[in-house]
């Protein structure tokens, strides 16, 4: 701009409002510029400027002042070396400046390039410093959880003695210790549960062999209770003498065979026999004889008639009974009481003594003959008195007229006892 001034003085208005407001812009740029505070030439530099642009603005309005006048040279030629010499100043001081703000970048690159390199290293040597800190942390924390698993594992096993050992002053030593005082109260606990257990061992023991005592005591007492039943059941329901069942029993089974028979059209046949002329063996060869008689006669009426009845009794004296069931036809057991018969008629060996007795029976047949209990039992008896009659050693049915004859028995013993009491008899000789 001041070279076009120079070269081109005769500017017109525009030209030198617009070199005006140039020149302000320079000032305004080289007080704002970081030089502004370097150097006194600065300063020089604004105040030429400043006397340009007062020069400029003069020969705009056209006045010339003293002032102004006093800043001039009287030459305008001088005036214009004079800016053109300031101008190359000015380029030169530019370029000085240019130069040093360069240099000045440059420094500052380098310095930040090497506080890159610096930072990569300090940032490597502290990622290095950091992963070796880690892999020691690892290790160090690894074998005081090594020496902690250890002992929980022991302690899990039952080795109530483990016990952890850090003294280290951190939390692991806080945490060892914690497992120790655990440790030693499992301890404690287990030696307190060990003597409650050896207690309650010791009275279970007790109470074991006092158990076993009342329960061998018991089952003795059962046993004997249940022996004793036995021989209740034995004396209230079996014969004593033959062991074959008594009276009552046999009321009991016959009942049942009788309601059996009803229901069926089977015959039941109820077998009364009286032993011939046993009084005789009790006169001549004792009671104990007798009784001894009675049991062999037992055992032959049962091996005769031997799973052809259930049913056998003792009566009571001499007399016992056989019930034959499941009859088809009237008299298809007559074989076997005539075998049994035949059976009691041969000796008997009674200690030394041979024996000989008969058996007279009569025979009372269900439903024919008596639908109960008591008809039936009274007509086989009835029966077996006709036998007797028949001249023993024999059988016999029963019949109606069996009956009548009993009742003329009857009568006739009536009327003897009332002839007694009247005396009504008369003695011939
Ligand atoms: P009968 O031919 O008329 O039958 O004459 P008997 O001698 O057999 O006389 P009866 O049947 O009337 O008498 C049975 C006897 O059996 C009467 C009694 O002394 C005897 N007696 C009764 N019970 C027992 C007993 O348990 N043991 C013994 N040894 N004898 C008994
Ligand atoms: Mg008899």
């Amino acid at each position: 701009i001041l070279n076009s001034y120079i070269t081109q003085p005769e500017l017109n208005q525009n030209e030198i409002t617009s070199l005006s407001s140039s020149i302000r812009d320079i000032i305004l740029g080289l007080r704002a510029s970081p030089l502004s505070n370097d150097t006194g030439d600065i300063k020089a530099i604004e105040v030429t400027l400043q006397g340009m642009s007062l020069l400029l603005d003069s020969t705009y309005y056209g006045w010339k002042t003293d002032r102004t006048l006093s800043m001039l040279h009287e030459d305008e030629e001088d005036l214009a070396n004079l800016i053109f010499s300031i101008s190359r100043d000015i380029k030169r001081l530019i370029e000085s400046r240019d130069q040093q703000i360069k240099d000045r970048e440059d420094e500052v690159s380098k310095s930040i390039q090497e506080l890159r390199v610096v930072m990569v290293l300090f940032s490597i040597i502290g990622l290095t410093f950091t992963f070796a800190g880690l892999i020691l942390l690892r290790r160090i924390l690894r074998k005081r959880f090594k020496v902690l698993h250890s002992a929980t594992l022991a302690l899990q096993q039952g080795d109530l003695n483990s016990r952890v050992k850090l003294n280290t002053g951190d939390d692991f030593a806080r945490l060892a210790n914690s497992f120790n005082n655990m440790a030693e109260s499992l301890q404690q606990n287990k030696q307190q549960l060990d003597l409650i257990n050896k207690d309650l061992e010791n009275t279970v023991a007790e109470r074991t062999v006092a158990l076993t005592d009342t329960v061998i005591h018991l089952k003795s007492e059962f046993s004997a209770r249940e022996t004793a039943e036995q021989e209740l059941e034995k004396i209230a329901f079996f014969d004593p003498v033959t062991g074959l069942p008594n009276r009552t029993l046999f009321r009991e089974r016959f009942t049942v065979e009788i309601n059996d028979c009803a229901r069926t059209d089977e015959m039941l046949a109820l077998c009364y026999i009286d032993l011939d002329k046993f009084k005789d063996v009790n006169d001549s060869l004792g009671h104990s004889v007798g009784d001894q008689l009675l049991r062999q006669v037992a055992r032959r009426i049962e091996t005769v008639t031997q799973r052809k009845t259930d049913l056998i009794a003792r009566m009571g004296g001499d007399e016992f009974v056989v019930v034959f069931s499941g009859c088809k036809e009237n008299g298809a057991y007559i074989h076997i009481i005539e075998e049994l018969i035949a059976k009691l008629a041969e000796e008997f060996k009674v200690g030394d003594s041979t024996v000989f007795v008969g058996a007279s029976v009569g025979i009372a047949v269900c439903p024919t003959d008596g639908e109960d209990y008591e008809t039936l039992v009274r007509h086989a008896d009835l029966a077996m008195y006709r036998a007797k009659e028949n001249g023993r050693s024999t059988y016999q049915f029963y019949e109606a007229a069996l009956n009548d004859s009993f009742v003329k028995r009857i009568d006739m013993e009536k009327a003897l006892r009332g002839a007694i009491d009247t005396e009504a008899f008369e003695v011939f000789y």
